[in-house]
């Protein structure tokens, strides 16, 4: 929680809840937004990915209603968005309030027929929105928080990561995978979360980053490209034809031994793509094992060859995030490459604590330098889960 402590943000929370709805909330819930560190758009083909939960977080007041009354206010978004229980339809919530509405369509599916009661929500956050830091995560783990507690549903984190999913694919339309909730969900501090997006098996992997005096920096270029959607679903048509080809259920099924198969089976692109998740899933264990065995400074090389995959396989960088990349690389960063799906966002860069200040500023004039508008960048750490703060 950068900029105030927790207990100022709490405070906050209450405050604007009780100035919102004229009473005092039930409870305080939170969950923050996530970096992923390496393993980009393997989700959805069923492979490995290695998120932190960060130190930027949404928080929920919330109270539970004596009716079938929703109500939700967020002080990043505009009006009071008021619903029944009864009338909640998956296709007819849009704009922000879709995403905590969603959630409780999606948990109402699992709570007992005609037993949830109504509940007002307000949200407050310090998860910069469209920065690649999965805002809509943060908001939807905080809500299915607040409602698992409220409705006393009493599902496990796993469960909530799904129930975010499901809002996020049917509600809000987005087919995103699990990532970005399971991270919010069970991050703990210096640790990254391996996830094995087919048996959905998670585990918490100490960073070292910490003891080593390293940490990450977010360069959030502040672009985002029109065709970021189109492009996110022609990556995932591409992932499933190759699986197709290579007559797999999912790219999951392959490794770096089938690149040569591959190279016959599919035509130039397609074999690119695939390329880059098989090889993808190989740097997030390589990355995992590196930590164990060799410490932080060891995954450098992982996240470069990270970005060159994405970059030139993939084909979702921009001249924005390469140039971000190659400034952190140029001023010593230890490794850096763009993180989420790509089309503008961020990039990360892994670098010494004493470097940090210098690395970034080098970044800026670069970008600068570029005639590229001025990134926003800033360290992220990587933090403690969803959680109930009062
Ligand atoms: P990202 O998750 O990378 O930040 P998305 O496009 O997936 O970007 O999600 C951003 C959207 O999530 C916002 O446009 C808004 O609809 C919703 N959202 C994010 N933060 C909040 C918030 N604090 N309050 C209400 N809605 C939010
Ligand atoms: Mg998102």
């Amino acid at each position: 929680m950068t900029g105030h402590s927790r207990h100022d943000l709490l405070r906050q929370g209450t405050e604007y809840f009780t100035r919102e709805f004229g009473v005092e909330p039930d409870g305080l819930w939170s969950a923050p937004g996530r970096v992923n560190v390496i393993g980009e758009h393997t989700d959805y083909n069923d492979g490995f990915a290695f998120p932190i939960a960060i130190d930027k977080r949404t928080v929920v007041a919330a109270r539970a209603r004596g009716d079938r009354i929703l109500r939700v206010v967020s002080n990043g978004f505009p009006g009071v968005v008021e619903t029944s229980l009864d009338d909640l339809n998956p296709d007819s919530l849009a704009g922000w309030s879709a995403y905590p509405l969603g959630v409780a369509w999606a948990m109402a599916q699992a709570a007992p027929a005609g037993d949830p009661t109504g509940v007002d929500l307000a949200l407050s956050s310090d998860v910069p929105p469209g920065a690649g830091l999965s805002s809509s995560a943060a908001v939807e783990c905080a809500v299915a928080m607040a409602l698992n507690d409220l409705w006393k549903l009493g599902l496990g984190r796993q469960t909530l990561a799904r129930i975010g999913q499901l809002a996020e694919n049917r509600v809000v339309g987005a087919p995103t995978g699990i990532m970005d909730q399971s991270a919010s969900l069970l991050g703990e501090p210096d640790h990254g979360i391996l996830l094995d997006c087919q048996s959905l098996h998670t585990e918490s992997v100490p960073l070292g980053f910490a003891a080593a005096d390293m940490g990450l920096l977010v360069i959030d270029t502040r672009t985002s490209h029109s065709h970021a959607d189109g492009g996110y679903a022609s990556r995932r048509r591409s992932c499933e034809d190759g699986a197709q080809a290579m007559g797999v259920g999912s790219l999951r099924a392959l490794g770096p031994g089938d690149l040569p198969r591959a190279a016959d089976v599919l035509d130039g692109q397609t074999f690119r793509r695939v390329r880059h998740i098989i090889t993808e899933n190989s740097r997030v264990l390589d990355t995992v094992a590196a930590l164990r065995t060799a410490g932080p400074a060891a995954i450098g090389a992982f996240l470069n060859e990270s970005h060159m995959s994405m970059r030139d396989d993939f084909e979702i960088s921009t001249p924005e995030l390469d140039l971000a990349v190659s400034a952190a690389q140029a001023l010593g960063a230890l490794g850096a490459r763009m993180t989420g799906g790509g089309f503008g966002g961020a990039a990360i860069a892994l670098v010494r604590s004493s470097d940090a200040d210098r690395v970034a500023d080098g970044i800026a004039r670069e970008f600068a330098r570029a005639g590229f508008s001025v990134p926003h960048i800033f360290p992220v750490s990587a933090s403690a889960g969803a959680r109930r703060e009062l």
